[in-house]
């Protein structure tokens, strides 16, 4: 019989301490379970139904292990596209700086009061609204939206005048693109790319990635600058 596996040594898990319930939102623990000659090991929600977990996860290691590589391989995927997107529109100096962030915000609501506006007269063609709300209502958009359009050419010179250093600003990818190549995932990959697992259920789990933040403002700035670069 072969022991060594189990005797002294410390291993850690890829995911020790990342796994969490998705109902309840506890820890899971890894649990070995021995049918006949085969071993199979678990994470198992350590909530009971008694106990307040809506719907104690489990799942197998090594489907959590296929699942969780899967999600890691697209998103390195993902992050591999900003990068040529990025090295192709060359506008990484619009997205280094925070102004720029405030800028796209500003063209978002403006948009979005538009909208509102050239959606009006439809109301008021339906009879939704009196001819009177009508022209009120035309008169505050227009008055909103022409601050937005003040504020938002107040900041262009200023975002023109800044020489912000932004080569740091990208360098969040590189603990990614690393492993581009990656064939399996080991403890470091998964500590350096992953804060958490929630498992949903045995066909479903959410990785809480590392970067989030970086990575959804470089997308956002990536598909500004597909738009207007
Ligand atoms: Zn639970």
């Amino acid at each position: 019989m072969d022991t060594k596996a189990t005797s002294g040594h410390k291993i850690v898990h890829p995911f020790s301490g990342m796994i969490t319930c998705g109902s309840c939102g506890k820890n899971m623990t890894r649990k070995t379970v021995s049918k006949g000659k085969n071993k199979y090991i678990y994470y198992a929600c350590s909530t009971s139904k008694k106990n307040g977990c809506y719907s104690p996860s489990m799942l197998r290691e090594d489907s959590l292990i296929n699942m969780v590589t899967q999600k890691v391989k697209e998103r390195i995927i993902k992050i591999e596209q900003l990068e040529l997107i990025d090295n192709r529109s060359n506008y990484s100096n619009f997205c280094g700086n925070t102004l720029s962030l405030r800028i796209l915000d500003l063209d978002g609501k403006i948009r979005k009061l538009s909208q509102f506006k050239s959606n009006l007269y439809d109301s008021f063609a339906q009879g939704i609204i009196t001819a009177g709300d009508f022209k009120d209502l035309q008169g505050l958009y227009e008055k909103e939206i022409s601050i937005l359009e003040d504020k938002r050419l107040s900041l262009i010179p200023t975002l023109q005048d800044q020489t912000e250093d932004v080569s740091d600003y990208f360098s969040w990818k590189d603990v990614f693109l690393q492993y581009l190549n990656m064939t399996k995932l080991d403890r470091p990959a998964v500590a350096k790319m992953i804060q958490g697992i929630r498992v949903i259920s045995k066909e479903e789990i959410v990785v809480d990635f590392a970067y989030q933040h970086e990575y959804e403002t470089a997308t956002q700035y990536t598909e500004w600058g597909c738009k207007n670069g």
